[in-house]
């Protein structure tokens, strides 16, 4: 079988570069981090399956080592690099799941890794990544304090930074999943993505597109705060206002200054689609009563959009599970119904 192209997806704006990230990056990206990442189980879902009167299969990114997908990018960002500027060490100002991952991938490779966090973030999320042998480094009171951080260590002590989705070698590491997806079911005809920076959604419609064009790739993000979806509708990335939601992990802005994942996402995704806090929450409860899968709010969009009927599948669906880090007691309290 010959190898189809990425169809050229600048081809009508020649001002612009190409967009970087092409499936030969994200087949050297699963290349790279065969071994180190896992490829992850696509189990089926009968009562999803029942529901929607097509195959529904779900991509479990939960069982990866730090229980999230984001250790994909992250290795393969950090495997990428030459010896000298994986010298000084990395550093991240993600409390969250790409904080996790950098963390992990560092001692895997024997690196030293910095996590920049404000006194603002809470202990436990602190220990995990301390756990995991990150060096901590508590500056400021908000995010933007801890990123400043991660630029001073960067400009004065040569540390490599590893982004969290604005990336070609982070988005390609997030493709291998797509490359999984067409190798496990031939059939496949639509993916459910969380959709937070895009680079889970725009490697994986990267990936899957290049092999598949026809197969549908859509997008969830929370109502509160869905960054892509607004900087899609207005053709430039634009900030939103930040409130709290189930779906943590999918908050944040895709930055003024977006380089790689906007444009992905712009070109590639077939549509997006938001969720209310309840419709998350019933996602979460499914997965924990009828799957038997520990999912955080982030993770639990995809089976979320087919129960509120927002996303109705035409063949095989695969869902990108794609983490189960939630906090115990908010877990206990969604499940016994009290949340949402
Ligand atoms: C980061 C994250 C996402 C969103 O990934 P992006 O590349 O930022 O769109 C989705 N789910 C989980 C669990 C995450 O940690």
């Amino acid at each position: 079988m010959t190898k189809p192209h990425l169809a050229n997806v600048a081809a009508d704006r020649p001002a612009e570069p190409p967009v970087p990230v092409a499936l030969s990056d994200i087949e050297a990206a699963a290349a790279r981090i065969a071994g180190k990442v896992a490829h992850t189980p696509l189990v089926v879902s009968p009562s999803l399956s029942r529901l929607c009167r097509q195959p529904v299969h779900l991509k479990l990114e939960t069982r990866q080592p730090i229980g999230a997908f984001k250790l994909r990018g992250a290795m393969n960002a950090v495997l990428a690099l030459g010896d000298d500027r994986r010298r000084h060490g990395l550093v991240t100002a993600s409390t969250g799941n790409h904080g996790r991952a950098v963390a992990y991938a560092a001692r895997q490779l024997g690196l030293r890794a910095t996590i920049c966090m404000s006194a603002l973030v809470p202990a436990n999320k602190v220990e995990a990544i301390r756990s995991l042998g990150a060096e901590i480094r508590i500056v400021g009171r908000s995010q933007d304090d801890a990123q400043a951080e991660v630029e001073r260590l960067v400009a004065e002590h040569g540390l490599t930074p590893i982004p969290p989705f604005d990336n070609p070698d982070v988005v390609a590491g997030q493709g291998t999943i797509g490359l999984e997806l067409v190798e496990d079911l031939s059939e496949l005809a639509l993916v459910l993505v969380p959709l937070s920076g895009g680079g889970l959604a725009g490697g994986i419609a990267a990936a899957v597109k290049a092999w598949r064009p026809e197969v549908r790739v859509v997008g969830i993000s929370m109502e509160r705060g869905a960054a892509m979806a607004v900087s899609v509708a207005a053709g430039r990335p634009v900030a939103v206002v930040e409130t709290e939601t189930l779906a943590d992990s999918l908050g944040g802005g895709i930055g003024l200054s977006n380089r790689v994942t906007f444009a992905l996402c712009r070109d590639l995704l077939d549509e997006i689609v938001l969720l209310s806090e309840a419709e998350i929450a019933a996602g979460i409860r499914h997965a924990a009563r009828e799957e038997g899968e520990v999912v955080e709010g982030a993770g639990a969009v995809g089976i979320a959009a087919l129960l509120a009927g927002k996303v109705s599948p035409h063949g095989p669906t695969a869902i990108i599970v794609s983490g189960g880090n939630i906090d115990e007691a908010v877990h206990r309290r969604i499940i016994s119904g009290a949340a949402g």
